[in-house]
This record gives structure tokens, sequence and C-alpha cells, in this order.
């Protein structure tokens, strides 16, 4: 019948997902993107730039991130900033593990990224042996600048985050691989 609809010819975003929900998950993740809350997990130098980042020169206000939050359940983005010795480590991890979905995670300098010049017993080399990192800022400290473009490549991630990604097999087997239930 020419009554059939035809499909082929559909807009973007009709056919599969569905236009309502891929145009609803546009919107949610619009407004993620510049609302990321984050949880500053500084302990030492790099926590120091971040602070210049809060400052009015580099106003990280201007992304929506003004809000820290130290509760983990208030929180988008877990900012881990300076050394985290291997005692702290549980520490971080439980952070995380109390962070509601979606969340994301900035290692924010060389320590925590790779341990930095930190290449010793009682130090971790890298917390994403504990917690799946998302963006990983270089330097030792970071300039604001790039505590500030680590968190617009969040922001990226939380705009184009898919409403089910995190409920998808292949999530929970990176989860699985980081060891966290
Ligand atoms: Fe300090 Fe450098 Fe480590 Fe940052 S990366 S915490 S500035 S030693």
């Amino acid at each position: 019948s020419n009554k059939a609809i035809k499909m082929v010819d559909a807009p973007e975003g009709y056919s599969g997902a569905g236009f309502f929900a891929t145009s609803l998950e546009k919107v949610i993740g619009l407004a993620r993107a510049n609302s990321l809350w984050p949880l500053p997990f500084a302990t030492s130098c790099c926590g120091i730039e971040y602070m210049a980042t809060m400052g009015a020169n580099y106003d990280i206000s201007r992304f929506g991130s003004e809000r820290m939050s130290f509760s983990p359940r208030q929180a988008d983005v877990l900012m881990v900033m300076g050394t985290i010795a291997k005692k702290m480590g549980p520490i971080v991890k439980q952070v995380y593990e109390q962070m509601a979905e979606p969340r994301w995670v900035i290692a924010v300098g060389a320590c925590a990224s790779s341990g930095g010049i930190f290449d010793t017993y009682s130090v971790l080399q890298g917390i994403d042996r504990i917690v799946p990192v998302d963006v990983y800022v270089p330097g030792c400290p970071p300039r604001p600048e790039q505590i500030l473009e680590g968190l617009m490549r969040v922001q990226d991630l939380a705009r184009n985050e898919s409403l089910r990604r995190r409920n998808t097999p292949e999530y929970q087997a990176l989860l699985d691989s980081y060891n966290i239930k």
C-alpha cells in the first residue's frame, strides 16, 4: 500500500533508539555536561593549581562546575589531584564506589596518573590501578588551563553519554576488570 511507512528516508534518530529517546538523551547530556559537580580529592600540590582554577582568572564556573561536592553521592566527577599513597587507595576506591552513575574520573597531574616522580614502594603508581579513569591531565603540576581542558573532555563524554551504556555487558566487564563491585 502507498500508505506504508517508508523508513529508509527517516530522519536521523527516528529509527533505532527512536526519535524521542535520542532527543531526550541529547537534552539530558547537554544539561549534565554543563552542570558537572566535581569532588576534589586533593592531596598535594596539584590541588593548589585546582584552587587557582577556581579563582576569578580561570573561573571554572564558566563551565558550570563551581559547585564542589564533598558528598560522593552528589558528585559527578571525581578529580584526583596529588600523590596517592597506597594506604589511601582504598579510600579513593570507596569514594568512587559511593558516587552515583553516571560518574567520571579525572586523574589530574603526573602523580594521580602514574605516581609521577614518586616511583617508590609506598605510592600508588596511578589511580587507574583501582578506579577507571576517563581523562588524564598531564603535568607536574598541570596549569589551570590544562585542568579546564580535562574538564572539557569530560563534558564531551557527558554530552554523548548514552542513557543505557553503563548497563551494557561491555561496561560491566570494564568495571569487573578494575575489580570494582
Ligand atoms: Fe605535586 Fe607534581 Fe605530583 Fe602534582 S604531579 S602532586 S605538582 S609532585
